[in-house]
């Protein structure tokens, strides 16, 4: 039984159903704060949350979990900044609690979400692993200090994991079961995709002065059905012995906020609004990964790199969403 921690939300929900479609029988333990339940189509839903140690570790008694693949944690930005206490305490405390936890009933990997934002500002592109991480907010320190924290784990108690770094996730499970629904949404595409549908008045560029070729920044958008085959792709290595380690997640090539924007327009053949304004704190004019490691290591290539599938996809998705 693999044991999916936070397996209700986007990447999470994506992950599940690929782990079922190939033969994994999963355990979606999710508080529903910002999962849905609607989106865990596949295994069996326990309702509760990470800081509830009592719950948690009932899980692990009753259920023979061979792996843990963690996707909880709070990840807005912005957020983070107003309320560090918020993230530190369910990022990272309550993740020390599941490794605890793990440690105790002898379940050695774990495949943990992490994020290129524990890079900050980077001067070189594309970032490679090994690159200096220095997270400029607290989610990026939260999800820093979580894969220094693993690798003291792993030295110390044995526990092997997997640490992978993802760019701009993004798109919607190309059968149209699950897609991106965030409360509320920050994220550059599905805001998009709602001024084309009408539920937005209009896009917001934030920032038009970036030092790059038409003034707004880059980002590395990447499928987040091709996240979900890295997971197994990396739940799979470990088991099979592979060695600790972090991979970056991205497609290796970065799309602007208007390129996104024309995009979005052509596919779905609607016109909308589109509002320039000031920078949005924090945001690095460019980010894109190098995804070679990933490649060498667990054989991943993302199968829909284009930014006109992934936003066919979420569109999709997004015309015909339940929840
Ligand atoms: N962005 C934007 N307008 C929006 C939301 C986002 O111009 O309404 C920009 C944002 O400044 C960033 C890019 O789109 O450069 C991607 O932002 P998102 O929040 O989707 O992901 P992030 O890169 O912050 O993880």
């Amino acid at each position: 039984m693999i044991l999916v921690v936070g397996g209700a939300g986007y990447i999470g929900s994506h992950t599940n159903k690929e782990l079922n479609r190939r033969g994994y029988q999963t355990l979606i333990y999710d508080n529903l704060v910002y999962g849905h339940k609607e989106s865990v189509k596949w295994g069996k839903l326990e309702v509760g949350d990470l800081a509830e140690e009592e719950h948690l570790e009932r899980i692990f008694q009753e259920n023979s979990i061979d792996a843990v693949l963690h996707f909880a944690a709070y990840a807005y930005v912005g957020e983070s900044v107003a309320k560090p206490a918020k993230y530190y305490k369910n990022n990272v405390c309550n993740t020390i609690q599941l490794l605890d936890i793990m440690r105790k009933y002898q379940v050695n990997h774990i495949i943990f979400s992490s994020t290129c934002a524990t890079y900050g500002v980077p001067d070189k592109m594309p970032i490679t692993e090994d690159m200096p991480q220095k997270p400029v907010n607290p989610y990026g320190a939260t999800k820093w200090m979580v894969e220094r924290i693993l690798e003291d784990y792993r030295k110390a108690y044995g526990i092997n994991y997997c640490c992978l770094r993802y760019f701009n996730a993004a798109g919607a499970d190309p059968e149209g079961e699950l897609g991106e629904s965030h409360m509320p949404e920050t994220h550059l595409i599905p805001l998009i995709l709602d001024a084309a549908s009408g539920k937005r008045e209009s896009i917001s560029i934030f920032g038009t002065d970036y030092p790059t070729k038409d003034g707004t920044c880059i980002r590395d958008y990447i499928h987040v059905s091709d996240l979900a085959d890295a997971h197994i792709r990396a739940l799979e290595y470990l088991k099979q012995g592979g060695e600790s380690t972090c991979f970056n997640l991205g497609n290796g090539n970065g799309d602007s906020v208007r390129h996104v924007i024309e995009v979005v327009k052509q596919v779905t053949g609607k016109e909308f609004k589109v509002k320039e304004e000031k920078r949005r704190a924090g945001d690095p004019p460019v980010l894109i990964g190098s995804a070679e490691k990933a490649e060498k290591v667990l054989g991943w290539k993302p199968k829909y790199a284009e930014i006109e599938t992934i936003v066919e996809h979420a569109w999709k998705w997004h015309e015909n969403k339940e929840y």
